[in-house]
């Protein structure tokens, strides 16, 4: 069931007398289950609505609108499907207690997957799902493989009934979808031989399998660290050493290396990243492979920059794992600007410090780390450690940290996004 949030002033839905609170049931006599019914059965310009208003009377609407316009309605955020494995490596099993209630939510869904690009296990796929996805063209859509062999995926997402997930993606593959899929390398189980096989099950299955990354296993402070560890150095080589053998295959016949390694695994070999043309359009970037090189990208691209950004110092608020980098991200950064740049490492207070990424940054952290930086005028703070409210992964507020620290702070995903457009007030 789903039902309207908000219907924007003067649109076809405020004009029809929808309201927040409305049941929409069915099209042209199809259901609606969730958003991705509404969306596709919605986008005719004429159909037949039935809804149910908040006071409980059912009204059919016979909707014909002028072509490509909006009907005009937020619906409720969607339920969530809930994930049916039970990895050790579970980042839900990684959080320490007394965090939001959400932060607790397993959640493994085709449909955000397609939306957002979230990686699905595509384990709790029933039937009408796989024919959804076929009849919406929900493609591309990120899969965690982890393993081809069905025993060793089976055995890390702690899940006997997992289904065979390459037969999947050939199922899916040839009923014209496409993927982009990850392997969480866990050292001695699918590193070595099964990560060879892994790779090259995946490459067997042609056109529909876009690309592959490799991204070592990260665990917390409170992680079950019983049954899985993170891959020491030489094990990261070793996973790089196999990335780019079959890279070194899909240049020559694809033209493209396909199989990438996450800029962590590069970072725990000690090993360089590769140039920023080797990750093409940067397609897996918000899982970590190539975000180095794109934010470079991205910053050499800009122009335009406000002249009052010279002599500005600007603090960049990172976590472990890009401190290292960050210098050399900034130097171009500070040539095209004139203004100053300063990196601010800050450890995880909240996770451990085996957690590096700066978009689980606590509030509790980056506020002990700037709150005496009076030498700033800015700081840039990873706007993905910030959700849709405003809120920290700890729950501080990003208006109350902003209020209390000395200088002006401003989120940022690539540092053009702010810097470019606003400027700096110093
Ligand atoms: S697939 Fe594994 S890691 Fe992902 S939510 Fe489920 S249990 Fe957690």
């Amino acid at each position: 069931m789903i039902r309207v949030q908000h219907v924007a002033p003067r649109s076809v839905g405020a004009e029809l007398g929808l309201m927040p609170g409305t049941e929409l049931i069915s099209i042209n006599g199809r259901a609606l289950e969730d958003f991705l019914d509404w969306e596709y059965l919605s986008a005719d310009d004429c159909f037949l609505l039935l809804t149910r208003l908040p006071s409980g009377e059912a009204v059919e609407y016979d909707i014909e609108r002028p072509e490509g316009m909006p009907l005009g309605l937020t619906l409720e955020p969607p339920r969530i499907r809930r994930c049916a494995n039970h990895c050790d490596f579970c980042f839900v099993d990684g959080n320490p207690t007394g965090l939001r209630a959400g932060l607790y939510i397993r959640d493994d869904d085709y449909r955000l997957s397609f939306r957002y690009g979230h990686f699905a296990t595509l384990t709790n796929l029933k039937p009408w799902d796989i024919e959804r996805i076929v009849e919406y063209r929900l493609s591309p859509l990120y899969v965690s493989v982890h393993a081809a062999d069905p025993a060793v995926r089976r055995w890390l997402l702690r899940n006997p009934e997992a289904p065979d997930v390459v037969a999947q993606l050939a199922s899916l593959g040839g009923r014209g979808i496409r993927f982009h899929t990850q392997v969480v390398l866990v050292p001695e189980v699918n590193d070595g031989p099964q990560l060879e096989r892994t790779l090259a099950d995946l490459y067997g299955l042609g056109d529909p399998i876009m690309s592959v990354s490799v991204v070592p296993v990260a665990l917390t402070e409170f992680s079950k660290h019983g049954l899985v560890r993170q891959p020491r150095p030489d094990e990261c080589r070793a996973a790089l050493a196999a990335v780019g053998r079959v890279a070194t295959r899909a240049l020559g016949e694809r033209g493209h290396p396909w199989c990438f390694g996450a800029d962590e695994l590069y970072l725990r070999a000690g090993a360089a990243l590769p140039a920023a043309a080797w990750y093409g359009e940067f397609e897996q970037r918000e899982n970590g492979v190539g975000a180095v090189r794109y934010l470079e990208t991205r910053i050499a691209a800009a122009g335009g920059w406000p002249e009052g950004l010279a002599g500005a110092r600007v603090g960049v608020v990172t976590g472990a794992a890009m401190g290292p980098l960050m210098p050399q991200v900034l130097e171009g950064l500070t040539r095209a600007t004139g203004a100053t740049f300063q990196t601010v490492t800050v450890e995880n207070t909240l996770f451990g410090p085996s957690v590096t990424t700066a978009g689980l940054l606590p509030g509790a952290a980056i506020r002990a780390a700037l709150a005496s930086r009076r030498d700033l005028d800015l700081a840039l703070l990873p706007a993905e450690a910030v959700n849709d409210d405003r809120l920290l992964i700890d729950g501080v507020a990003a208006d109350d940290l902003a209020a209390e620290m000395p200088m002006d702070l401003r989120w940022s995903y690539d540092f053009v996004d702010v810097l470019a457009v606003e400027g700096v007030a110093a």
